[in-house]
């Protein structure tokens, strides 16, 4: 097992990373901008290293900072944690030449899925169900009509480097397809400097259904059920439920197997989710995410493993102890993401919180690193807090959440705290009754 950690991000994330650590007897070292001096996990950590100014490509995305800090203090293993350098294949190769672990998959794995075009069609050839759409990479506009009349529209272009629910267009009709191809290409040139481009069907009324997998390199892959995260906006995940409120048991086991033994196949090694969009009854792959993602405590709280932990174990060359039957599934768990943003327009709301009191009693799960007095930085994502709540049934689960979200209480900047509340009350949500598009469609109409 590892020595020491260095855990390479901020926030809650860095938090939930640190706490893992402790629960393994592993020390920690904290890397963080000057912007985030104050921050709880700096707090916490047994050191602290500055390695840059508040702007993420001084600091956080600093590699040369960032692996001086690892020599200096010692560090045997690093934690990218999400975003940041969490899917760069780059500096998990380089950090592997200096002798350091990683703690994620292997760079290959991660330069495959990173791509697209090839994680797709990899994922194919792997026995993964996938949308109908262009084998590789769509070049030009005659290439990318022939394609969507096989298709069927709408259809939907998608850059190969992408993400964050970035450099995607829905084209809904022939004529606005050439417009729409050299605006993704552009567009994906700029946000991702690569201009690769590939078409799909668009799907249009699907729910965003993803499995939680856990691997050791060594052959054993399982999976841990799976997280619907159909509540969007912008393509970005706002509430999260596991297990996916309409789909059976029956349905779990197989797509989680289908899916375990695909990346087990591939010799995998750490956490992992593979996402689908699910439709009339069957899912269609769309990515597949090569790290810890926001959303696994709702997987933790229905399994009751720490998913952190087991990745700082695979990573550090242990055999997963687990085996699919060991993992059994009690209860619902949703996650509601709290950011500090104007409930209007969404935009970021940084500043001091003035008050904070968490909510709490049973089936309540706060992952955060605020507290009263803590300066929010206007440099990073608005992700303040993350609500979990378990119940033994889904009722239960939402009882337990309007419970919590009354009680929550941040002062000082604005939450999208009443979005929540308001969502939670919706008939759609009550029933389980939503897809990707339902967020946008009722926040248009009320
Ligand atoms: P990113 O890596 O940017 O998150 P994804 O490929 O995971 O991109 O897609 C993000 C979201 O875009 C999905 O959750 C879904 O809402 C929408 N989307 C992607 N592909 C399709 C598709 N073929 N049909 C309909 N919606 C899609």
């Amino acid at each position: 097992m590892f020595k020491k950690v260095l855990i390479a991000n901020r926030g809650e994330v860095a938090l939930r990373i640190l706490r893992a650590c402790r629960d393994l007897n592993i020390e920690t070292v904290m890397i963080h901008s000057e912007a985030d001096e104050d921050s709880m996990p700096v707090r916490l950590a047994d050191e602290a290293v500055c390695i840059g100014p508040a702007r993420a490509s001084d600091s956080y995305l600093n590699i040369p900072n960032i692996l001086s800090a690892a020599r200096i203090t010692g560090a045997d293993a690093i934690h990218p944690g999400w975003g940041f350098l969490s899917e760069n294949a780059q500096f998990a190769d380089i950090i592997r030449n200096l002798g350091i672990a990683f703690i994620g998959p292997s760079p290959e794995d991660i330069s495959t899925m990173g791509d697209k075009i090839k994680a797709k069609q990899t994922a194919e050839e792997l026995g993964i169900p996938v949308v109908k759409g262009s084998k590789g990479g769509v070049v030009d506009a005659g290439e990318a009509r022939k394609l969507a009349d096989e298709i069927g529209y709408p259809v939907i272009l998608k850059a190969a480097s992408g993400g964050g629910g970035r450099g995607m267009k829905v084209v809904e009709r022939p004529e606005q397809l050439e417009e729409n191809l050299s605006l993704c290409r552009s567009e994906a040139k700029a946000a991702f400097g690569d201009d690769a481009v590939y078409m799909e069907k668009y799907l249009t009324l699907p729910r965003h259904v993803e499995i939680q997998l856990l691997a050791d390199g060594k052959g054993n892959c399982i999976h841990l059920g799976e997280r619907d995260c159909s509540i969007q906006r912008r393509h970005q995940k706002v509430i999260e439920e596991a297990g996916c409120p309409v789909l059976s048991n029956d349905q779990r086991n197989e797509i989680g197997e289908i899916t375990a033994k695909a990346v087990g196949n591939m010799g995998y090694k750490g956490v992992g989710t593979v996402e689908y969009l699910y439709e009339n009854g069957k899912f269609y792959f769309i990515e597949m995410n090569t790290r810890l993602q926001v959303e696994h405590p709702v997987s933790e709280l229905i399994t009751g493993l720490d998913i952190v932990e087991q990745q700082i174990r695979v990573a550090s060359g242990e055999e997963l102890s687990l085996r699919q039957q060991d993992i059994s599934f009690y209860g619902h768990a949703i996650e509601c993401r709290i950011n500090a943003e104007n409930p209007e327009n969404f935009t970021p709301s940084p500043g001091t919180i003035t008050q904070y009191h968490p909510p709490g009693g049973l089936g309540v799960r706060i992952d955060s690193h605020i507290f009263s007095d803590y300066r929010i930085p206007p440099y990073y994502d608005s992700l303040i807090s993350k609500l979990i709540v378990h119940g033994p049934t889904r009722e239960k689960a939402i009882e337990r959440l309007e419970r919590a979200l009354k009680e929550y209480v941040i002062g000082g900047v604005q939450t999208n705290l009443p979005l929540h509340q308001k969502i939670i009350q919706t008939d759609a949500f009550l029933s389980g009754d939503y897809n990707i598009h339902w967020l946008e469609n009722w926040m248009q109409k009320s």
